[in-house]
C-alpha cells in the first residue's frame, strides 16, 4: 500500500530548526491497521501529515501504491488525494455552514462525481454509520460522537484504500470512543488500509502492528 525511506521533515523559521522526523522508514501492507504512539511532539501528526499528502517531506522517498508522491507540487498532492485517501481527525473538521449531507457529498464534489450518484453514495455512507435521519441537521446540533461517525461518512464516501485518523477518540467519551473504533475495525476487516495515530493503548489494541515514535524516529514496533 505505501513505503517510506528516510524520510525527514525539517521545519525552519529565522530563528530555529526542528527535525520533527528524523529518517523514518516504514512499510504498510494492503488491508494492514497500524497504530503510531509516541509522547506529544514526536512527529506523530507531521508523519501523517505526510502520508496523507497534506506536507512534503523535506527528504526521503514516499511510495503510494506504486508511484513515488513524496515531493509532488500542491496541486498534484491534491489529486492523488482525491478518492484514495479519507480523514478522520480529532476534532471532527466539519464544515459548520454545511449540513452532514453537504459535508459527507463533499469529497464526492471535489471528484466531481454527477448528483444522482452523490446523493447515491452519501446515503449510504450516513446509513452505514448510523446516522441517516439527521442528515439534515447541522454539525453543531450534534454530540461528538454523532460528528466523528459524520466524519467518518465522509472518510469513506469516496471508498478510499487508505484512511488515515489522527486520534479519533481524542474528543470522545468511553462508549463513543468505542463506536468509534469498532466502526474502523469493520472498515479494515472488509480491506481499507488504516494508519491512526492515538495516545491511548486501548485503541492501538485494535490494530495489527504498533510503530512507537520518539523524537522523530522510530524506536519500536510491535506485531499484535
Ligand atoms: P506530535 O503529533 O507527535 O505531537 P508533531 O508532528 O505535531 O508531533 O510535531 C513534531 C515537532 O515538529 C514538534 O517539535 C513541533 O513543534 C514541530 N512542528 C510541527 N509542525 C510544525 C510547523 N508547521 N512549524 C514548525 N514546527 C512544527
Amino acid at each position: 500500500m505505501l513505503k517510506i525511506e528516510n524520510l525527514k521533515k525539517v521545519f525552519r523559521t529565522e530563528e530555529v530548526e526542528t527535525v520533527a522526523l528524523n529518517g523514518v522508514s516504514l512499510e504498510v501492507n494492503d488491508g494492514e491497521f497500524i497504530a503510531i504512539m509516541g509522547p506529544s511532539g514526536c512527529g506523530k501528526s507531521t508523519l501523517l501529515n505526510i502520508l496523507g499528502l497534506l506536507d512534503n517531506p523535506t527528504s526521503g522517498t514516499y511510495y503510494l501504491a506504486g508511484s513515488e508522491v513524496g515531493h509532488l507540487k500542491e496541486s498534484e498532492r491534491t489529486q492523488a488525494r482525491k478518492g484514495n485517501i479519507g480523514f478522520v481527525f480529532q476534532s471532527f473538521n466539519l464544515i459548520e455552514e454545511m449540513n452532514l449531507f453537504e459535508n459527507v457529498e463533499l469529497p464526492l464534489v471535489y471528484m466531481r462525481i454527477n448528483k444522482s450518484e452523490r446523493k447515491r453514495r452519501v446515503e449510504e455512507a450516513l446509513y452505514r454509520m448510523n446516522i441517516s435521519h439527521r442528515a439534515k441537521h447541522f454539525p453543531n446540533q450534534l454530540s461528538g460522537g454523532q460528528q466523528q461517525r459524520v466524519a467518518i461518512a465522509r472518510a469513506i464516501v469516496a471508498n478510499p484504500k487508505l484512511i488515515l485518523a489522527d486520534e479519533p477518540t481524542g474528543n470522545l467519551d468511553s462508549k463513543n470512543g468505542n463506536d468509534v473504533m469498532s466502526l474502523l475495525t469493520e472498515l479494515n476487516t472488509e480491506g481499507t488500509t488504516i494508519v491512526m495515530v492515538t495516545h491511548s493503548q486501548h485503541d492501538a489494541a485494535y490494530a495489527n502492528r504498533t510503530i512507537n515514535l520518539f523524537d522523530g524516529e522510530i524506536v519500536t514496533e510491535v506485531q499484535l
